[in-house]
């Protein structure tokens, strides 16, 4: 079966023969053939075997996916539409320079050591401030601040999943997430996102599989931008206090509404103590920064801790530093209003550049905020072969099936990220895949 033949080369990449490539294709790596004697090329006889001293832990199958979007060799005008990436343009830099200058001259060699493991303490104060605003009552010391809101991520799996456990997530949902809970050996039960919440089923599956908890991405989601509406925020929190199921609520891109701030997040709602907030200032700020943060019960933050401990002690406390000064600096807001009003800018323009170029061979829906637009091909082409064309055409995006657990789905889905460029180019992006599109379908 196709499942069958999937899970072969899942296995064959695991071991390193071959290497899937976004796009492109899967090729037969060089270095394994070598590295296992099979080469006769002597030169190579000494070389360490590195893929076999690897531990048999499990690696989820989309490892490579991430990595290849940030790294594939594309063409110089190449319109990169894939990665979820805010626009450097927009990062506040010169105000960060001088506030770090102003901070570093005047900080006490003491600054310079470690902090807690928890996160630096006047940053996890103006977070909690910060959180109060949008109805999420949390004490610094149910604050954690972390080296991005992936490194939270893949703690929470740490110190929760253990291999076989059943995890929750939406479907589509954000590759990250995925490959960190897969990395754990969790076994992932999907919950469609296109005809709303079905809380039937979540029902279903908490009842048979007892999951450890559900990963959820309630306010413009990554991939498709949807927003949960308040009604459905009251009955998941009320479905979740009844089975006591945690919730980890990812609100990576909360901040970035276009036209009314969204409703609470679920953690406002939380009655039982079970959801977990995680955050991130990679989408609102910039990513360099890698801080991202989780408000939570101090007894899980006590763990996350003592697991942190074993790989990097504590998050920078120089960006911390930075950061905080630019929270209490009081520029954030006036910063935020700045990049959505240009997002917006560029969501509409990606819009009716798609409309003009692709007519009726695309649908959509317009986001109310976030990073992306979420298309569907209504013609005969999957989005991978779509992919493959259209990255000689100098246009990327992520196919629909990257985002999907199960085979089989998002076939003639994809996402692109709007907020990279400005939107002449989205116009000439757009202007691309149209041309690939019609191409594809004439021959
Ligand atoms: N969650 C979601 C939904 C995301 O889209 C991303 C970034 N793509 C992250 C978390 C991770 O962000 P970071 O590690 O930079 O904080």
């Amino acid at each position: 079966s196709r499942t069958t033949a999937i899970n072969a080369y899942r296995l064959l990449e695991r071991q390193g023969w071959v290497k899937t490539r976004v796009g492109s294709g899967t090729y037969v790596e060089r270095h394994a053939v070598e590295s296992n004697g099979n080469s006769g090329n002597k030169g190579n006889a000494g070389q360490m075997p590195w893929t076999e001293l690897f531990a048999a832990r499990p690696q989820s199958p989309l490892s490579t996916i991430l990595r290849d979007l940030v790294a594939a060799p594309l063409a110089e005008d190449n319109i990169a539409l894939a990665a979820g990436m805010a626009d450097p343009a927009t990062f506040p830099i010169e105000s960060m320079q001088r506030l770090f200058a102003e901070r570093a001259g005047t900080a006490a060699p003491i600054d310079f050591g470690h902090i807690p493991t928890e996160g630096y303490n006047p940053l996890r104060h103006a977070i909690a401030t910060g959180l109060a605003a949008k109805g999420i009552a949390a004490t610094a010391d149910q604050v954690m601040t972390f080296s991005g809101s992936q490194n939270g991520l893949y703690l929470l799996a740490r110190v929760m999943l253990e291999p076989g456990d059943y995890v929750v997530v939406e479907a589509p949902t954000f590759i990250g997430a995925v490959q960190v809970f897969q990395g754990a050996g969790a076994r992932l039960l999907s919950l469609p996102v296109s005809e709303g919440l079905n809380l039937a089923l979540l029902e279903d599956y908490l009842i048979r599989y007892r999951p450890k908890f559900f990963y959820i991405n309630p306010t413009f989601h990554n991939p498709t931008g949807r927003v949960l509406s308040e009604r459905e925020r009251h009955d998941l929190i009320e479905l979740a206090a009844r089975y006591r199921l945690v919730i980890v609520e990812d609100d990576a891109y909360g901040e970035l509404f276009y036209h009314h701030p969204p409703p609470l997040p679920l953690k406002a709602l939380d009655s039982y103590g079970g959801v977990v907030y995680l955050n991130t200032f990679s989408k609102l700020l910039f990513p360099g920064l890698r801080i991202g943060y989780l408000a939570a019960s101090p007894t899980l933050i006590n763990r996350l801790a003592m697991e942190k401990q074993y790989i990097d002690l504590h998050t920078s406390n120089i960006s911390q530093w930075l950061l905080h000064v630019y929270l209490e600096s009081g520029q954030l807001p006036l910063h935020a209003s700045r990049v959505r009003s240009i997002y917006k800018k560029r969501r509409d323009a990606l819009a009716q550049a798609l409309r003009h170029y692709c007519g009726a061979d695309l649908s959509f829906s317009i986001p109310d905020g976030g990073f992306y637009l979420w298309c569907r091909i209504e013609r005969p082409v999957t989005a991978r072969d779509l992919l493959h064309e259209a990255i000689k055409g100098g246009v990327s995006f992520v196919p629909g099936d990257a985002f999907y657990t199960t085979p089989e789905s998002g076939e003639r889905e994809f996402r692109f990220c709007f907020t990279s460029h400005p939107e002449t180019v989205l116009w000439e992006g757009a202007r691309r895949i149209g041309d690939t599109l019609r191409r594809m379908t004439k021959a």
